[in-house]
């Protein structure tokens, strides 16, 4: 008889940036595979990264998922029975697992200190050897390596992986890869400070939380044959494999910020409808059969099958998805638009956060749109505005200078008014520039406009988003010039 297991999957996303499109991806596969096949979809904050991870980033990946519709069974904030389901919270059980495969002999105790490791790799790299933990701890006799933990010795927990042989990772789109234990480093599974790495967090959760397919993008197949030693080691039952084709960037890189947005909250900002952006994922490696782009979600939940993925690199492209967001604006009726506007930004709030920046500079009302253009419309035309560069700068050193305060918004994505004025200060004295010669330029990418309400002020009302994308519009308009 055909396994009748519950089919439970998850997205699990490590809360370090921004809600990434790349996430909304892989989560509405993993979410139309559970739909399809009436099991559960997880989602698990993967927050094992101390320093990099937050609370505020966790919280926005939720809304921007929720936001675009997917909602989960299992999670952090909707509980479930495998919980909990955010792994800064289940350091214990990683503890205990890690452990377990040091008394299975599986895995040992490592006491090599930092200078240690930056001398062999100073080594090998002299050799031109492979790069990697060369093992020497795996050597300890058990007895001793306990009685040196015992002791309080700073150590860390290795995968002992096998020298010869290979491990053999059966995914669903590819068939099997095979890699070459020899290659595979000693992987780290618990830190010096107790905390997990993502190898065994990620296998422990995947087996503890009954998790039967592993849906993820294929830039983590190098991690899977871990993995499957890991299920190995534990003696547990992998699940199976289905690594997603990764989302490029027009010039076939892998999609980054750099190139392009990757928020989905930027997507959300300039207007594109959740259900559209659903859509335009879909069609990034999957498709329903014929030349059909445009469906549903409930469409493709009934449609669904893993014989329709592509593994080609899908192109995330910009103007196809505004070319399918007009498709749907089109079908809206009028007064459907209008509710869609109102959840866009031509609503109380947000025009509540409008007026004050423009409440002095309005004599009628009939100037207020006019004066406002730039709060709600998307990339802004440079070509009319020559103060983008000021007087006697050139325009090469206008970009530069503007891709970072580009940086300085990236790093500061509250976008706090005192922290980044002082920022911009510092760096137009660090390029001998007078602040007023870079706050014109600023205001001009920003606003499009050489007079305008308070620029910071406007950059929060527009948004990080959209902010960001304006800088990096001009800088490009510049050096295209
Ligand atoms: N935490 C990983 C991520 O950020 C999860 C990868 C996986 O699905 O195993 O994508």
């Amino acid at each position: 008889m055909a396994d009748q297991k519950e089919v439970r999957v998850r997205v699990a996303p490590s809360p370090t940036g921004d809600p990434h499109v790349g996430t909304a991806y892989i989560a509405l596969f993993n979410y139309v595979f559970a739909r399809h096949s009436g099991g559960k979809f997880i989602l698990r904050i993967e927050d094992t990264d101390r320093t990099r991870s937050t609370r505020e980033s966790e919280e926005a990946i939720l809304r921007a998922l929720r936001w675009i519709g997917l909602e989960w069974d299992e999670g952090p904030d909707v509980g479930g029975p495998y919980g909990p389901y955010r792994q800064s919270e289940r350091v214990e059980i990683y503890k205990e697992y890690a452990w377990e495969l040091v008394r299975k002999g599986r895995a040992y105790p490592c006491f090599c200190t930092a200078e240690r490791l930056a001398e062999l790799r100073a080594a090998q790299k002299q050799a031109k050897q492979d790069l990697g933990y060369d093992s020497l701890c795996r050597s300890i006799p058990p007895a001793e390596a306990e009685a040196r933990v015992k002791a309080g010795e700073c150590h860390v927990i290795r995968l002992a992986v096998p020298d010869e042989g290979e491990t053999i990772v059966p995914d669903r789109l590819r068939g099997e890869l095979r890699f070459q234990n020899a290659l595979i480093d000693d992987q780290i599974l618990l830190k010096s400070d107790g905390f997990p790495t993502y190898h065994l967090a990620n296998v422990v959760d995947d087996h503890l939380m009954k998790i039967t397919h592993v849906i993820r993008a294929e830039e983590w197949i190098s991690s899977t044959p871990k993995h499957v030693l890991l299920y190995d080691a534990f003696g547990w039952e992998m699940p199976e494999w289905i690594h997603m084709p990764l989302l490029r960037n027009p010039d076939g890189s892998k999609i980054s910020k750099r190139k392009q947005p990757v928020s989905i909250d930027y997507y959300r900002d300039i207007g594109i409808l959740p259900e559209v952006l659903l859509n335009f994922l879909a069609l990034m490696g999957w498709s329903m059969g014929g030349d059909r782009e445009r469906f549903t979600l409930d469409e493709m939940i009934a449609e669904f099958s893993f014989d329709k993925v592509t593994l080609g690199g899908p192109v995330f492209d910009l103007e196809k998805l505004s070319w399918l967001n007009g498709a749907a604006i089109r079908e809206l009726s009028p007064r459907e638009l209008l509710e869609r506007l109102k959840a866009w930004r031509l609503n109380d709030d947000f025009l509540l956060e409008v007026i004050p920046l423009v409440h002095e500079r309005v004599r009628r009302l009939d100037e207020f749109i006019p004066a406002t253009t730039f709060y709600f419309a998307g990339d802004l035309d440079y070509a009319n505005v020559p103060e983008l560069v000021p007087k006697n700068r050139d325009a090469r050193e206008t970009a530069k200078l503007l891709e970072a305060a580009l940086e300085i918004v990236d790093a500061n994505p509250n976008l706090d008014k005192e922290i980044l004025e002082t920022r911009f200060r510092d760096l137009a004295a660090a390029h001998d520039w007078k602040p007023r010669e870079l706050f014109m330029t600023l205001r001009v990418a920003v606003t499009g406009r050489t007079v305008s309400p308070p620029l910071l002020e406007s950059m929060q009302v527009i948004g990080r988003e959209i902010t960001r994308r304006r800088l990096r519009q001009a800088a490009a308009f510049l050096k295209g010039a």
